[in-house]
């Protein structure tokens, strides 16, 4: 978590100042006129550098070993001077979010996250998903949408967060990814196809494309497993979700282009061994989970959630979810100074509305209130339970519990302790917090997948954590000298 739910707030503001104009050009990828009557390219250009800042604010840029931006750059303008636009300025981005994901915005501006990075087990999986994302840029695929679309989502996941619904616990990191959900199904296979030219163009194995799809739905599929959402959509903020695509058309539109390539590069030891050493997880800006405790060594706090509880440390917030569907949502917010907390819930968080129960409480020094409401939920009556705490100054730190209405007896307890757990870290404990980085070990003789697992600084799913990151599906593809991915304690 590194912010409050304001950025979100001001995207939306955003998307009801934008003019909608009228226009008409010629895509300079496809070479189709097309009509666009949402944005001219000087538009495009205008919007990109008004909505970079913002996307940087969001996510932060992960610049902690230069030489590793150095290298993303080197990759995507390899790609950017084979593209259609290449006269034009391209940005790319290496945000700071473990979130396995790339999107770009109109004008120019690409992102990639070191979450994909970690993910992906060479250069040329790399460089697929910047010259996909060039491809929405070079095809104006945003242009060809309405800001109402693009923005539509956004809305909609706000609310959801302020009602603590079954959305909640999708909305996670979203903010700017908003941007992207809207592609048209053809938007995404002209991408693809635009990403294998450039990826052909510039040397690389276009098979990348597809082996990286593939390794996103090993990921999804472990996500899901950590998640107890098995069976269910796919989480809103994955690449997979934002460009929804089929990996055989993929594999296909590669395979006629790779006979276009001689010794096409594929570049898999170089890769690992740039991102030696990267943050793995959260960052110190982000706070760590850490079993069932939150603590954020910027922020100085830590909670504790109750057991069965898995947590999702998004950008604005830090969610917990259970098997049975009990949410804590947990985030910060500001009220004046000298304004009582239960004011602060009636008036500010729940704009009128008067909780149940409404009652001054006292954690660990801090003032604090607490008030519950039963709300309609999509699947029966949902109880809401509220808590705010004063922290210092003018911040206000908050709990959101939700039950459906037939557990919530059995919840109140575990809640209770959650609220109270709330603490001021110290200096020395906030100093042990420690990122996860990726270390990149060879593979010795003898060394087996249980052994490199046990090697995994994880408590739980170490043996699919590892053959996941490394894109293993089976004992007999460890080979000595190979390189692999393990996650180490910083
Ligand atoms: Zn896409």
């Amino acid at each position: 978590m590194t912010r409050t739910l304001r950025s979100l707030l001001a995207a939306i503001a955003f998307a009801a100042a934008l003019p909608v104009i009228a226009g008409c050009t010629t895509n300079p990828a496809t070479g189709q006129s097309n009509f666009t009557p949402f944005m001219t390219p000087a538009q495009e250009v205008a919007i990109g550098r008004q909505e970079h800042p913002k996307v940087i604010r969001e996510f932060g840029v992960y610049d902690e070993k230069p030489e590793l931006n150095a290298y993303v750059a080197e990759i995507a303008f390899r790609l950017h001077s084979v593209s259609e636009m290449s006269d034009q300025p391209f940005t790319f981005t290496l945000l700071d979010s473990d979130m396995a994901n790339a999107f770009a915005i109109p004008g120019g501006y690409v992102y990639i996250t070191r979450g994909l990075m970690a993910l992906a087990n060479n250069e040329a999986e790399l460089a697929g998903v910047i010259g996909h994302e060039i491809g929405h840029v070079t095809g104006r695929h945003s242009a060809q949408r309405s800001t109402q679309q693009i923005f539509a989502g956004l809305g909609a996941a706000a609310v959801g967060v302020a009602l603590g619904n079954q959305a909640a616990a999708q909305v996670a990191n979203m903010g700017a990814l908003a941007w992207v959900q809207g592609y048209s199904r053809s938007q995404e296979m002209e991408a693809d196809q635009l990403g294998i030219r450039y990826l052909t163009r510039a040397g690389y194995d276009p098979m990348a494309m597809a082996s990286f799809l593939e390794q996103l739905g090993r990921e999804t599929a472990l996500s899901r497993r950590l998640l107890f959402q098995e069976g269910q959509a796919t989480p809103a903020d994955s690449w997979f979700s934002t460009h929804p695509r089929t990996e055989d058309r993929v594999v296909a539109a590669a395979q006629s282009a790779r006979a276009t390539v001689s010794n096409p590069r594929v570049g898999r030891d170089d890769y690992l061994r740039r991102i030696d050493g990267m943050i793995y997880g959260d960052s110190p800006q982000q706070g760590y989970v850490r079993g069932r405790t939150f603590a954020h060594p910027t922020l100085r706090l830590a909670f504790e959630v109750p057991q069965g509880f898995r947590m999702i440390n998004g950008n604005t917030n830090v969610i917990a979810i259970d098997e049975r569907g009990a949410q804590i949502v947990f985030d910060g917010d500001q009220a004046p100074q000298g304004m009582a907390m239960t004011d602060y819930i009636v008036n500010r968080w729940l704009e009128g509305r008067r909780p149940d129960g409404l009652e001054r409480i006292d954690v660990n020094g801090m003032q604090g209130a607490t008030g519950n409401l039963r709300l309609d939920g999509r699947n029966g009556p949902v109880d809401v339970r509220f808590v705010a705490v004063r922290w210092d100054g003018e911040t206000v730190y908050r709990f959101l519990f939700v039950t459906p209405a037939n557990i919530t007896a059995s919840y109140s307890e575990p809640f209770r302790r959650t609220s109270y757990s709330l603490r001021r870290l110290s200096t020395g404990e906030a100093q042990a917090l420690r990122p996860l980085r990726l270390s990149i070990v060879e593979v010795r003789a003898g060394d087996t997948v249980e052994s490199l697992s046990r090697r995994m600084a994880f408590d739980d799913f170490r043996r699919e954590r590892f053959m996941v990151l490394n894109g293993l599906d089976s004992e007999g593809q460890l080979r000595p000298g190979m390189l692999v991915k393990i996650v180490v304690e910083g």
